[in-house]
């Protein structure tokens, strides 16, 4: 039975279960199983060279191990390395290991047109900060700006990828949250935003970004790499300005997808895998 997985530490919040499966499951890939790998990281560089001997083809890395998969990898693609991280290894039956990452390819296969030419502000500066930055670098963004609550991180990481650090989330067409913030399931959630005024917790939210209501109707196109029910208050209040918008569930999927399509050799059912995490939300 050819098996996938996802590693990480803790590994039980990961939704990758649910969306492979649904897309073993809608391609008639019964034999085939997608689960879930709990592995602290002291024993992580022990634990994924023998993984093929179990039967695995492939996993995805989650946090805190996407560094540490790359430097286990025999083979190292030339966007995790640009990066510093992998999300995606392909266990090979001679216990080869090719580390790549579809998080960058993922935002960009996600959002609704090419960012070419768009100039972009990131919020942020980890690991997924990272990826996103050189999504759009690479994609052809005419800006890259970096935003984070510990400026000197946001310099670090604008210095390592040529673009530019600012002080205060500046105007841009583009704007991608890819910080934890929205990630705490608040008391009472943001929900479908309705109405024109923003509610206490997409203020509080938007407040740890650096951003006011109605600056984030300056930006036509926002995007939220937290996934979380309902809505984050970031969304919620583009929503409300009636901003287009993209949520993390969204970028998470085209990633997946992409993942999916490099262990194998499928194209990806993405309408099986989006129902079934949709469906799992509400849950
Ligand atoms: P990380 O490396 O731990 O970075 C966390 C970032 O969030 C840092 O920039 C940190 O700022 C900032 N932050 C945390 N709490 C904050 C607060 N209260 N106010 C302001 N900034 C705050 O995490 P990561 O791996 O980059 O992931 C970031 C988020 O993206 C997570 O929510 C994760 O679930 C999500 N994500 C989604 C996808 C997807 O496919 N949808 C993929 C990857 C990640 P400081 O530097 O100041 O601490």
């Amino acid at each position: 039975m050819p098996r996938l997985g996802v590693l990480g530490w803790p590994v039980a919040h990961s939704r990758s279960p649910t969306i492979h499966n649904a897309a073993l499951a809608a391609l008639g890939m019964e034999d085939w199983r997608y689960q879930r790998l709990p592995v602290p990281p002291a024993l992580f560089a022990e634990t994924v060279p023998a993984l093929h001997r179990s039967g695995f083809v492939g996993a995805n890395v989650t946090i805190p191990h996407k560094h540490a998969a790359l430097a286990l990898a025999d083979e190292v693609s030339a966007a995790a390395a640009s990066i510093g991280a992998a999300n995606t290894l392909s266990l090979y039956a001679d216990g080869t290991i090719a580390a790549e990452n579809t998080d960058a390819p993922g935002l960009i296969a996600a959002l609704e047109r090419p960012p070419r030419g768009m100039r972009t502000l990131v919020l942020g500066a980890g690991g997924a900060a990272r990826a996103v930055v050189w999504a759009l670098r690479e994609a052809g963004a005419s800006e890259v700006s970096v935003w984070n609550r510990t400026p000197e991180r946001a310099a670090a990481l604008a210095r390592d990828f040529g673009v530019r650090a600012v002080e205060k989330p500046g105007s841009a067409d583009l704007l991608v949250n890819c910080t934890a913030v929205g990630l705490g399931q608040a008391q009472s959630p943001p929900q479908e935003a309705t109405g024109i005024e923003p509610s206490a917790t997409e203020l509080e939210e938007l407040n740890q970004l650096g951003l006011s209501f109605d600056q984030v109707g300056e930006y036509a196109y926002v995007v939220d790499l937290v996934y979380r029910p309902g809505s984050t208050g970031l969304l919620a209040a583009a929503r409300r300005h009636g901003r287009r918008t993209l949520d993390g569930l969204e970028v998470l999927l085209a990633q997946g997808a992409l993942s999916f399509e490099l262990w194998t050799g499928m194209p990806a059912p993405l309408d099986a895998m989006r129902q079934a995490a949709r469906e799992e939300r509400v849950a």
